[in-house]
Parts: C-alpha cells; structure tokens; sequence
C-alpha cells in the first residue's frame, strides 16, 4: 500500500508540476490569430503552439517514464533505492546457466528483484521476492548442510 502511494505521490507531483507547466505557456504564448470570424486552433495550425504543445507531450511523456523507472528499482516495504545489482545467467551458456537477469537487493533486506533480460513470449514482469524477518537463518542453515 505504501509503495502504491509513492507511485500515486509522484505522479500527482508531476501532475502539478505540468499543470503549472501548462498555465506558463498559456500566460507567455500569445492567442493564435484569427482571420475574419474564423478562429484557428492552437494545435495544428498555429505553428508556436504546436511546437510547444509538442515539446510539452514529450516532455510529461519522459518525466512518467523516468517516475516509472524509479518506482521499478525501489523495495516494495521501505521504498529506498535497490542497490547492487548482481548479473545471471549467461547468453552463451543459456541452457547450462540459465537466462540473463540482473537481481537488485535491498540494502536493508527486506527483499530481492529479479529483473528478466530475455522476453521469449511476450515481456515477462519482474518478480520481487520478499525476505524473512531474520536474514541470519538462511545463513544458519547454509552452515547446518556444512
Ligand atoms: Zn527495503
């Protein structure tokens, strides 16, 4: 639910700010002209408005992007950045190894996640891994196998 609401947060921060985006341009470009009784439009026919209202899609379209790409590489429970990513598997030695992945970690533990590198059918959704409480008893029982 947290995680859920940072994702929500972000977005409406950015919401805001493209607002306040919006309401400059419409301050600071002036109206399209009009001929007689016909009114042109801004997008398509007017040429300042169209370039910046096209300026302005890419630019909301990037800034969800990237609020996407950071919502991906957080922990799901304390929302901090996952950190070292460790590489998996192999493309040469596919069937020996397994496919390409890259696994981030929090750095408190609370979880691991699996980033797939090859899409056979269709792309394949990260899987997040939740840790236990006690991060000593995978530990212990890698020593009791010993
Ligand atoms: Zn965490």
């Amino acid at each position: 639910m947290r995680y859920w609401g940072f994702l929500f947060s972000k977005l409406l921060a950015v919401a805001g700010a493209f607002y306040c985006i919006w309401l400059g341009l419409n301050l600071c470009l002036p109206e399209p002209t009009s001929f007689s009784d016909f009114r042109l439009a801004r997008f398509a026919q007017d040429l300042p408005w169209t370039f910046a209202i096209m300026v302005f899609w890419l630019a909301a379209l990037g800034a969800v992007a990237l609020v996407a790409q950071d919502q991906r590489y957080r922990c799901r429970t304390c929302l901090r950045k996952l950190r070292m990513p460790v590489g998996g598997g192999a493309w040469d030695k596919i069937f020996r190894l397994g496919a390409p992945q890259v696994e981030w970690i929090c750095p408190f533990g609370h979880g691991t996640l699996k980033v797939f590198e090859l899409h056979f059918t269709g792309r394949l959704s990260d899987d997040w891994r939740e840790h236990d409480a006690d991060i000593w008893r995978e530990l212990e029982l890698l020593d009791l196998k010993k």
